[in-house]
């Protein structure tokens, strides 16, 4: 994955709240190792920590602080996207929401942009405080993207993803088809709380995978504010590891991993062979209405 050396990034997409204190903010996950692993377990890549009744504490000053952080000194450039991992969250952010815009302006739908938080090790969300363990989420309640990029190493060491910069753009686009699916009222059909190979959920999971793909089959010919696409190149290698992780993260691989066996009846979002069907699905067509997976 390649972005225009030259291309302006825009920061005001994503807000850094990395390395600040939760100001009176409590620990609400927690557990040991056998909490975290739940967490993990219910919450990857998935809609805000509510569903698991987390306590909240409504927005914390962490995460509506707007002082500049990091990225907004340092990602400037396409060329900063391709040096530094921050960076490229950023121009990601920037591509899948430029796409978005597009394809609903195309549709005659209003497109409302969500920033992305990055945060270290804990924030404070409108659906509620959260660590590093629950993985990358979207919240509803303030319609943002939440990740630490921590979470790309987990990819790597407990996940067993190869973990490239693709995969981590397939982790990003999956959280905005969540916002898609905010827009569309898609999302609300997740709420039901059951689990289970056939659930609501899981669909609502399967649906972000494709919406993911829809992206990538759009990534490198979606132009940005310049007129020009900010992804200049996506290789199969690229796409391989987009897959790579979409398996990684399937219900099944974590459940073997982690329990010893596999338990369909509480898969909250779907298997590896579910998760890299639904983005492939997205990937080859790039049409977003080729991704009914409640039909
Ligand atoms: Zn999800």
């Amino acid at each position: 994955m390649q972005f225009d050396d030259d291309a302006d990034l825009d920061t005001s997409e994503v807000q850094d709240v990395r390395g600040s204190r939760i100001p009176g903010g409590r620990a609400t996950v927690g557990g040991g190792i056998a909490g975290v692993i739940a967490l993990v377990l219910g919450l990857l890549f998935g809609v805000g920590p509510d569903q698991l009744g987390l306590t909240s504490d409504g927005p914390d000053a962490a995460a509506t602080a707007s002082s500049a952080g990091q990225v907004q000194e340092s990602c400037l450039k396409g060329r900063d996207a391709n040096s530094r991992e921050d960076c490229r969250t950023v121009a990601v952010v920037n591509s899948v929401q430029d796409f978005w815009r597009q394809e609903f302006q195309r549709q005659d739908m209003p497109y409302e942009g969500a920033r992305t938080v990055l945060f270290s090790q804990r924030v404070g969300t409108a659906c509620g405080s959260a660590t590093s363990a629950v993985g990358p989420f979207y919240c509803p309640g303030d319609r943002k993207v939440y990740l630490d990029l921590g979470f790309f190493d987990d990819l790597r060491t407990k996940f067993g993803s190869s973990g490239g910069p693709f995969a981590q753009a397939y982790v990003v686009a999956h959280e905005y088809g969540h916002h898609v699916q905010n827009l569309t009222g898609a999302l609300g059909r997740s709420r039901d709380g059951r689990p289970g190979e056939n659930s609501d959920a899981v669909k609502t999971e399967l649906q972000a995978d494709c919406y993911a793909g829809v992206w990538a089959h759009h990534a490198t010919t979606t132009d940005g504010p310049a007129g020009r696409p900010l992804i200049t190149e996506l290789t199969r290698a690229d796409v391989r590891d987009g897959l790579d992780a979409a398996a990684a993260v399937g219900d099944d691989r974590i459940q073997q991993r982690y329990q010893g066996r596999v338990a369909p009846e509480s898969w909250t979002h779907g298997s590896a062979a579910q998760r890299q069907q639904w983005f492939s699905t997205g990937l080859r067509t790039g049409d977003m209405t080729r991704c009914d997976t409640f039909a």
